[in-house]
Order: C-alpha cells, then sequence, then structure tokens
C-alpha cells in the first residue's frame, strides 16, 4: 500500500501522492487538452536532468519544441522571466486552450503558476513538484507570485492549478540542504496546528530512509484543511504565515544583497523569531519555545548575514499581509496550535530578532 498512489482533492485540483502517480497524467491531460500539441512544460536546468527524462518516459506524446527552460533558482522568480516565458509560448503558438505543466521547485510552481494565469487572461496548469518544499506546500493551494523590487511575492495572483502530481521518488536527487529547506515547511505545518505531527518530525533523521510519501501526505492534508476554507487568505489561511514575517524579510534582503541563503533557511529562522514573539505576548511557554528552538538548531546551522534589526524591520513594513501599516504576525498558543493578526512594537521585534540571531 506504502507505494501506491492516492488522490487528495483540493477545491478543484486532484493532488496525486505516490511514486507511481505519473501513471494518472496522460488520462488528465487528455481531458484537459484536446490533443498533446496543446501542452507546454516549464522547467529550470536542476529539474530538466534529473526529473524530466522520467516524464518524458511516462508520456512519451509530449513534445519536445514545447519545453521551455529557465536558469534555476530564486533570483530568476522576477518579472523579465515571464516576459520570456510569455514570449516564449506566444512564439510556440500557444493558445487559451493550451496548458502548462511546471516541472520544478516552489520557484517554478510560483512562476509558472503566475505566467499561466495571465497568459492570455489565463491558460490551465498542472505541477509535478520536484523539491521537497514544492511538494509538501508550493506547487499545491494556488498562491502564485513573483518577487519584485525587493520584496518576496509582491507580485502574483491566487490560482488553482487543474492538478498536482507528487512523486517522492524524485527527491532522490535532492542534497541534504534542500531537503532541509522543505523540511522547515513541515514543521511549520506541524506546530500551527498538529502536535502529534511536530513529535513526530522532531525525532527525524532526514539520512535515514523515512516514509516521505505519509509525511508528505500530512503536510498536504494540513494546507487542504486551510486554504479550502480561506482560498484568498482573508481569515485562517494566515496561520501558513507563521514564520514567513519575520523569515520573508531575512530572504528579501539576502536575494538583494546576492547573499546564499534559502527560502526554507529564512523561514526556519523566522520561526524563532515568532515563537519568541509569541512566548513574549504570554502564549507560549518558555519549556515550548525552548522546545521549538533546540529542535530547529539540531537541524539548521545558518551564518546570519545580518545583525542590524532595523534593517530587516523596515523590510517587514512593505510586507504585503500588512494591513494599515501594522505589521502583522501570526502566532503560537503552544506546539500545534496558533491564532493570527498580531501586532507588535519595533522594540518587542528586534528583541525577538535577536533572540533568534544568538542561536546561530
Ligand atoms: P527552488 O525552486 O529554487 O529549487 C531549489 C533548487 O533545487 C533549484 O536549483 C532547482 O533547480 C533544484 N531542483 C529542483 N528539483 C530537483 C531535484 N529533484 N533534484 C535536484 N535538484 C532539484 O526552491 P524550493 O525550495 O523548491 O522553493 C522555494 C520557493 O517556493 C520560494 O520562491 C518560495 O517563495 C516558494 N514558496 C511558495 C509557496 C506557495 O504557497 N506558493 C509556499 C512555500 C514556498
Amino acid at each position: 500500500m506504502k507505494n501506491e498512489s492516492e488522490k487528495i482533492k483540493i477545491a478543484d485540483c486532484d493532488v496525486y501522492i505516490g511514486d507511481t502517480s505519473l501513471r494518472y497524467l496522460p488520462a488528465v491531460l487528455t481531458k484537459l487538452v484536446s490533443s498533446f500539441d496543446a501542452v507546454y512544460i516549464l522547467t529550470d536546468s536542476s529539474a530538466k536532468k534529473h526529473v524530466l527524462p522520467l516524464l518524458k518516459k511516462s508520456i512519451p506524446q509530449l513534445k519536445d519544441k514545447n519545453i521551455i527552460t529557465i536558469k534555476s533558482g530564486e533570483h530568476n522568480k522576477q518579472l523579465t522571466t515571464c516576459e520570456l516565458i510569455w514570449d516564449k509560448l506566444t512564439k510556440l503558438g500557444a493558445d487559451r486552450y493550451s496548458l502548462l505543466i511546471n516541472i520544478g521547485g516552489g520557484a517554478i510552481s510560483d512562476l509558472g503558476g503566475f505566467v499561466a494565469s495571465t497568459y492570455m487572461r489565463g491558460i490551465k496548469y498542472i505541477n509535478v513538484p520536484t523539491t521537497l518544499l514544492a511538494m509538501v506546500d508550493a506547487s499545491v493551494g494556488g498562491k502564485v507570485g513573483v518577487d519584485f523590487k525587493g520584496l518576496k511575492n509582491h507580485i502574483g495572483a491566487f490560482s488553482i492549478p487543474k492538478a498536482v502530481f507528487v512523486c517522492p521518488k524524485f527527491l532522490s536527487t535532492l542534497n541534504r540542504r534542500l531537503m532541509l529547506c522543505g523540511f522547515a515547511e513541515m514543521l511549520k505545518h506541524a506546530l500551527i496546528i498538529d502536535k502529534k505531527y511536530w513529535n513526530e518530525l522532531k525525532e527525524l533523521d532526514l539520512k535515514n530512509k523515512n516514509n516521505w510519501h505519509q509525511l508528505i501526505k500530512r503536510s498536504i492534508e494540513i494546507k487542504k484543511e486551510i486554504t479550502e476554507n480561506d482560498p484568498e487568505e482573508k481569515n485562517l489561511r494566515k496561520l501558513l504565515n507563521f514564520g514567513h514575517t519575520a523569515g520573508h524579510a531575512l530572504e528579501a534582503y539576502c536575494i538583494e544583497k546576492r547573499v546564499d541563503l534559502l527560502h526554507g533557511e529564512a523561514v526556519a529562522w523566522g520561526m524563532i523569531v515568532e515563537a519568541h514573539l509569541s512566548f513574549k505576548d504570554g502564549k507560549l511557554s518558555l519549556e515550548a519555545l525552548e522546545e521549538i528552538t533546540s529542535t530547529i538548531k539540531k537541524y539548521y546551522r545558518l551564518e546570519m548575514p545580518i545583525s542590524k534589526s532595523t534593517t530587516l524591520i523596515n523590510i517587514m513594513r512593505s510586507d504585503k499581509k500588512n494591513k494599515s501599516g501594522k505589521i502583522n504576525f501570526t502566532l503560537l498558543n503552544g506546539i500545534g496550535s496558533s491564532s493570527i493578526d498580531y501586532h507588535f512594537k519595533d522594540k518587542q521585534i528586534k528583541e525577538a530578532i535577536e533572540y533568534a540571531n544568538g542561536q546561530f
């Protein structure tokens, strides 16, 4: 049963999970397009090397000429790359009835989803996530977009993929650093809603052959529970932002300064900052704060590129989650429970940043 594929439905999107899930892709495509000529593929150099050959083996009808390859990495998740892809789609003859398959990590699903949702007022798209982070988080839920002028995901939309195909076997070519990036989002899922999942994750040895299928499935279920009730983040979907107000500020700083720090690493640090705020607000016990901090420290070795908290607080002021100029935080009420819409004075945020920086 472990290797069997299963399907979770999130709104109108079927998420197939399992190493054999790509078996269902041809039938899904046949339902969505009139011919395989109308299927375009967006990928980046690493995903193309590691995963595309497997996909093409499953669906030999896919046309080589319809493959669009971009450079990998967060620096390319920007409007100029969208222009290149829109241009390529136009030259290749893609029309409103075409479909885009995004094969890659979270940068590809965010960018490709945005390109698809805007090309000719929107074409259908499918995600085939190839990193742990994209499998557990970025490829499902319909948030798509690009970074803009030093701000994370500042330009974007809500646009649900038609289907997502999660194959845990693709993880075999990911290095430990990239595995840890996805693991940070899994820890977040556990912290905001599921203590039992946290207890399982905090003891996980990433080097072991873990049952990734079941772990990924649990994260996707949590994302389903939260996003189905609030697809456009008016309310409880904000729970998923835990760790991300501080994390995005650090990540944006690093993108701007070309510092090598990845999204998941920034989120791991951001979760310590926001756990500290939760503690200071009287919601989280000292014992729980220490458990969260020591667990994150056990997995992540970060070199903090910046010690000046005011720079990061200034970046937070432009975060798209803010309302009426107030920086918005999601806090923990305990391990496995969270609440939304908290605001703090700069002094308190500074103290939390200093606490987190002191851990690395
Ligand atoms: P990424 O997409 O940049 O991928 C990381 C690296 O892994 C890239 O170099 C890529 O080429 C390589 N890669 C991809 N698949 C591989 C494979 N199977 N084997 C070896 N290498 C492979 O980064 P990521 O960590 O996947 O995603 C981060 C992005 O996701 C950020 O832009 C973040 O903002 C976004 N995100 C979005 C959401 C959402 O809900 N939309 C949620 C969380 C994160």
